[in-house]
């Protein structure tokens, strides 16, 4: 294993996740030198690291940092390997981890690990409400929760830390090894960083590599490339499937969720809306039944659960329109799995920052919307699309409040008013968060006025 006592260590690229590991690794005894591009201010976060001895360099990554005696790197997931300090360690053989790895060393409690393009944060909050309505004591880290490590060092032997994992943060372990992986897709997204699919592949395979017979790997049986990983896996594997039955593993039958023959959940019993939502479900599902919860906590989150916030979350229904708020639909693909999600005729509120891109790959999926309303840099290109697509139903608005409204005297009873904006919102809001926020709020001033 990696010993941290006495070691010195770099930690570069501060961030959330780098004061984290500073803090601990200072805790678990080792000298810690931490490094950023930014300059150093003096933040509250800042004086801590320096009452805690650590050193703090800031301003740039002097190339030169390495002719110190570091044992061990731990780097900000983000930081490509092409950083001269990281090119620097690997001609040095000093290893590079991610604080991932640290939190698999201190964790007490065992690591239910959840990876994919998409779904990620979904799948994870899922497996955590269940087990949590299952007794079973989870703790959450990731996108929602908290740093890895930070949760981590808190943790007792008879909880079960779900952790969400990017592929980057994949590529920096060595021996972690959770008891249940699971991986749930892999789209040719993150090409940028990663190169190649191939190279994509082997950081998302990590979180198999140190895994036994004696652990779970949870795949999706419906992706060939994630079979293909799971074929050099070494932990049993448990599949999952919307499209065939899979003994020993979660599937569909009658309209019903089964898991190893046993029927779990009517599928429309479930509030979560789509296809895509329902491979998160079959994983989840697999992953909690490994854990021996109970099918009446299974029903109970599954008929309640209303989304992550701002991820298809369903908010409320007003005189028989349900509305959703898609805010971080952020791109053209997330609005197409969000629309491909209903049956009943949706009204998309959509539009945002304009990156200079065109929305003729929306086209097809605007054929079954009954009504758009566009706000935002990229109104005007949406509703091209829109006319494309064969729309009439058209409305450009300001902003998102008058979108709402807007929607809601074009809707009947039985329609979807959904945000899925395909646009990031840094034209009129900070963070596609406060977007969301502002939808909801909109949505529920609806029925004061
Ligand atoms: P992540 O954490 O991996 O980004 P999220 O759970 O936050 O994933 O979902 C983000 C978006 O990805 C959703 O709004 C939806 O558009 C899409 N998505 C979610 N789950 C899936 C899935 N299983 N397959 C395809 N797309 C998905």
């Amino acid at each position: 294993t990696i010993e941290y006592k006495d070691k010195s260590i770099l930690v570069l690229g501060l961030a959330k996740s780098g004061f984290a590991a500073a803090r601990i690794l200072t805790q678990l005894g080792a000298k810690v030198t931490v490094n950023d591009q930014k300059p150093i201010d003096d933040s509250p976060e800042i004086q801590e690291l320096h009452n805690l001895n650590i050193e703090v360099i800031g301003g740039g990554h002097p190339p030169d940092i390495l002719e110190r005696p570091f044992d061990l790197v731990v780097k900000n997931p983000g930081i490509p390997y092409s950083n001269p300090v990281l090119q620097k360690a690997q001609e040095k053989s000093i290893p590079i981890i991610t604080e991932v790895e640290i939190a698999y060393h201190i964790s007490e409690a065992e690591i239910i690990g959840i990876t994919g393009s998409n779904g990620k944060t979904t799948t994870t909050t899922l497996i955590y409400e269940i087990l949590k309505e299952g007794q079973k004591y989870p703790l959450i880290s990731g996108n929602i929760g908290t740093v890895a490590c930070e949760v981590a060092a808190k943790t007792t032997k008879a909880e079960v830390l779900v952790m969400e994992l990017s592929s980057f943060q994949l590529m920096g372990t060595r021996y972690f090894k959770p008891r249940i992986s699971v991986l749930l897709n892999i789209f040719n997204a993150h090409l940028d960083y990663h190169g190649t699919k191939e190279e994509y592949g082997k950081a998302k395979a990590n979180i198999f590599k140190n895994q036994t017979k004696q652990d779970y790997a949870v795949v999706n049986a419906d992706d060939p490339f994630v079979m293909e990983l799971a074929n050099d896996a070494n932990a049993t594997i448990v599949p999952f499937s919307l499209t065939r039955k899979s003994e020993n593993g979660a599937y569909i039958k009658n309209g019903q969720i089964i898991f190893k023959n046993e029927p779990i959940i009517d599928i429309a019993d479930i509030v979560l809306p789509g296809r895509h939502n329902l491979e998160n479900i079959l994983a989840t599902i697999a992953a909690v039944k490994l854990y021996g919860v109970s099918n009446e906590a299974i029903r109970r989150v599954l008929q309640t659960f209303t989304g992550v916030k701002h991820r298809l979350q369903y908010i409320e229904t007003i005189n028989g329109r349900k509305i959703f708020n898609d805010s971080k639909a952020t791109n053209i693909l997330a609005t197409q799995t969000a629309i491909a999600a209903f049956s009943e005729p949706i009204l998309l509120l959509a539009g945002g920052l304009d990156r200079g891109n065109s929305f003729d790959e929306l086209i097809p999926s605007l054929k079954k919307v009954k009504g758009v309303i566009a706000f935002g840099q990229t109104a005007d290109k949406i509703l091209d699309a829109a006319r494309e697509a064969g729309i009439n139903l058209l409305k450009r608005v300001d902003n998102v409040e008058k979108a709402v409204i807007a929607a809601y005297d074009m809707s009947s009873e039985g329609d979807v008013i959904l945000l899925s904006p395909a646009c990031a919102s840094w034209d009129q809001f900070k963070t596609f968060e406060q977007r969301g926020d502002m939808f909801v709020e909109s949505v529920h001033k609806l029925k004061v006025d």
